[in-house]
């Protein structure tokens, strides 16, 4: 490319009928080599990149290596199709989905669309293919139309813009995740209502006060069953005209998401021609050897290998490890390399709370960032062990075995994210060839069996034991001397030394948690209810949605998160229509933590893009954008704050700059190498404000995580606020063990002081 920038356009003669280009933020590797398959199986043949090398980089090499060939059928990174597609000019986009991923690459989801849309506008001939159900993606197709026949209307010389969609159209009855990311109409900024919802923001939505809704489907799944895999029918309408007979599609690979992967690959292969049976057959012959859902035998236990790198990818993984029955160990490992996003904000947005209802689940958290996995799964009632690798998963549970809390044969699952995943996989890839003296290649789950050498001695009595365990939610190893203490606690038991003041709880109002909660914000407030349960003290979590009425006079902290520019607007103008309550609970001492956007809104006004909104007026600040959105300042920073002793440890991202009026403090000064905190002017760096009770910042990450001094000075002013509102005492702040808190704090703050 350093020769020739425009090899990818001087090699498209290698395409001999066209080219389909897989981009979205979740499938797309599956998608990609599936689709490469059926098109093989239907006798075509096929360019491929099919190890996910998906920046232009990737795709010019598969397309100087590969022979000419009936189709290209190319995955790209969303943020590279507009480098790519001018020089591709593919005859198709396939557009997956698109959730939050990698938003210290991305900045805000925005960004990436706009990023589509231009790519889309610079090959006019292709066609976009699409899930319908993701009003992102939709929203896409709606703007390049919209852009495409004003063009035509203009009198220039383009084609008309031409799109294929698809979607589900029944509910598939999921539980629904806590935090979803887009469930607001772009074209006019109210929020959507669902029909039905699946996961994150894909379902059958429509605006209430435009005409935006979910397009009309032309590939369409019904009749969804997960039984031993995914299962449906796939009914294709001829732009209206005629209805095919439903086609049954069938995959023993195991995800909601695998439905919406096999439904893109259908669409996608009959468009290129390709028979239902031909790509029955390559869904049936498919075997990832990938680390995408990879089984193994090792040690006489099934394992199960995936990637998440977001929120709405690990949800999905952690259903499937649901699905699991009895005792079992599920390893998570999370890196922070520039591949996977130097913020690990967003593993606040998984809900590893549902693990708490798991059987005897023996949790380890691995990767460079397994403190901050350790802290995550601490909130969410899961204690979970650090290893350096997945050897030591099975070293543990070996132990554990051995002392006849395990099944010998209890079954693993290892998810790891973008860059955790090689060294998983290849050790364990080693341990499978190692093991049974195979290729990694030919072993596989087949090859499990119940017990493993060593271990048939014990395993009668390990049965009588786990007849116990398996009743119960927790496996007790006992004296720990092997590094697990416990493994899955539920809530920790409340103290009720407090009974008699107890009867009126601390309310925490986490207020618009559907408009402000980027970047694992959420997290706060989780934190800060467990501080007091920990207590025991009484504590009542308050969800303040949009629609919802605003108020505090009984509140005894509020939190606003971070958002994107639009969300930001809307809950500003929400705020806004309460603002005289608000100013007066600040008044009455009522704290307030107030992240990134929920900070610039707090002060005198705020911009976005050029317009100039008006703030609360609550802090002396004032907010200014001297670039675009993409303007960003984006790092991991660390601050000296007089209400800590520990550095505050954190990650910024915004594009808004802040300045302090001449009296107003901030937070803390910047200790750290990188980050700039309130604004890039030169000089000392600071961040955010502290103004009596109000705590305005720019630190992500979730802030209360590696900070808990921060998490405990805001509980303090909120049990002061609420033995004044209502005269009870409802506890102290007893010291809790913050050793996790703290070990996370220190691993940051080493890297970045
Ligand atoms: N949208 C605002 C900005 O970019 C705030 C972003 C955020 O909350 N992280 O400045």
């Amino acid at each position: 490319m350093f020769i020739d920038p425009h090899i990818i356009a001087e090699l498209r003669w290698k395409l001999r009928k066209g080219s389909v280009v897989v981009v979205g933020t979740n499938g797309k590797t599956t998608v990609n080599n599936l689709l490469a398959d059926a098109m093989e199986a239907s006798g075509q043949s096929v360019l491929c990149n099919r190890t996910g090398a998906n920046l232009d980089s990737g795709i010019a090499s598969a397309m100087l290596q590969g022979r000419p060939a009936d189709w290209g059928v190319l995955e790209c990174d969303e943020l590279w199709l507009a480098k790519v597609l001018p020089d591709l000019r593919s005859t198709y986009v396939l557009l997956l989905n698109l959730f939050r991923d990698q938003l210290d690459r991305c900045g805000e989801i925005d960004r990436i669309q706009d990023s589509i849309v231009s790519a889309l506008q610079s090959s006019p001939e292709t066609t976009l293919v699409y899930n319908a159900d993701d009003p992102l993606c939709a929203f896409i197709a709606s703007r390049v139309k919209a852009e495409r026949d004003a063009q035509i209307a203009a009198g220039e010389d383009v084609c008309p813009f031409h799109s294929v969609t698809f979607g589900v159209v029944e509910s598939m009855n999921l539980q629904q995740n806590v935090v979803a990311d887009a469930t607001m109409c772009q074209a006019c900024s109210h929020m959507f209502e669902y029909d039905y919802r699946q996961y994150g923001q894909l379902g059958a939505y429509r605006c209430p006060s435009c005409e935006f809704s979910r397009p009309g489907l032309d590939f369409s799944a019904n009749n969804i069953r997960f039984a031993e895999g995914v299962s449906f029918d796939v009914m294709a309408r001829d732009r209206g005209r005629s209805l095919s007979r439903p086609v049954a599609l069938h995959s023993k690979l195991a995800g909601s998401y695998m439905a919406y992967n096999l439904l893109a690959v259908y669409t996608a292969a009959t468009l290129a021609g390709c028979s239902p049976e031909s790509v029955q057959k390559a869904i049936s012959a498919f075997d990832p050897k990938n680390g995408r859902l990879q089984e193994y035998c090792i040690d006489g236990r099934r394992t199960l290998l995936n990637l998440a790198k977001n929120p709405t990818g690990f949800n999905q993984n952690l259903r499937i490890v649901a699905e699991g029955e009895g005792p079992r160990g599920v390893a998570f490992f999370i890196n922070d390399q520039i591949v996977d996003g130097r913020d690990i904000s967003w593993i606040w947005d998984i809900d590893f709370e549902e693990l708490v209802s798991q059987p005897g689940l023996v949790v380890f958290a691995g990767g460079s960032r397994r403190n901050d996995l350790q802290v995550r799964l601490k909130y969410a009632g899961v204690k979970a062990q650090l290893v350096d690798g997945i050897e030591d998963v099975y070293d543990a549970l070996a132990k554990l075995s051995e002392k006849g809390q395990l099944p010998a044969d209890a079954p693993v699952s290892a998810i790891a994210n973008y860059s955790a995943l090689p060294p998983v996989k290849a050790k364990l890839d080693q341990m499978a060839e190692a093991e049974i003296g195979m290729t990694a290649s030919q072993a596989g789950a087949a090859n499990c069996t119940p017990t493993h050498t060593g271990m048939v001695a014990l395993h009668e009595d390990i049965e009588a034991q786990l007849a116990s365990a398996r009743t119960s939610a927790t496996i007790m190893p006992g004296d720990g001397d092997d590094g697990i203490s416990e493994c899955v606690e539920s809530e920790r038991p409340l103290s009720h030394a407090d009974d008699d003041s107890a009867a009126t709880p601390i309310v925490i109002a986490h207020v618009l948690p559907d408009l402000l909660n980027l970047y694992g914000d959420g997290g706060n407030v989780r934190i800060l209810e467990q501080r007091l349960r920990w207590r025991g003290i009484p504590v009542e979590m308050r969800k303040l949605h949009y629609g919802d009425p605003i108020g505090f006079d009984d509140v005894d902290l509020v939190f606003l998160g971070g958002g994107p520019d639009r969300e930001q607007k809307l809950a500003s103008e929400e705020l806004e229509a309460v603002s005289d309550e608000f100013a007066e609970y600040i008044k009455q001492g009522g704290p307030l933590l107030g992240i990134c956007g929920g900070y610039q809104i707090l002060g005198k006004t705020w911009l976005l893009g050029d317009e100039e909104v008006p703030g609360l007026g609550i802090v002396d600040a004032e907010t200014k954008r001297p670039g675009t959105s993409g303007d960003r300042l984006v790092d991991n920073i660390a601050l000296k704050s007089p209400i800590a002793n520990a550095p505050v440890v954190g990650y910024e991202n915004h594009a808004s700059r802040t300045y302090l009026g001449d009296g107003a403090s901030p937070f803390g000064t910047v200790v750290s190498r990188t980050g700039s905190g309130n604004n890039d002017t030169e000089g000392t760096k600071a961040d955010g404000i502290l103004d009596g009770n109000i705590l305005g910042t720019y630190l992500h990450g979730t802030l209360l995580a590696k900070n808990p001094e921060i998490a405990d000075w805001l509980l303090g002013k909120a049990l002061e606020r609420h033995a004044k509102r209502t005269g009870e005492k409802a506890g102290a702040l007893t010291p809790l063990d913050d050793s996790e808190e703290l070990a996370a704090n220190a691993f940051m703050a080493k890297k970045l002081v």
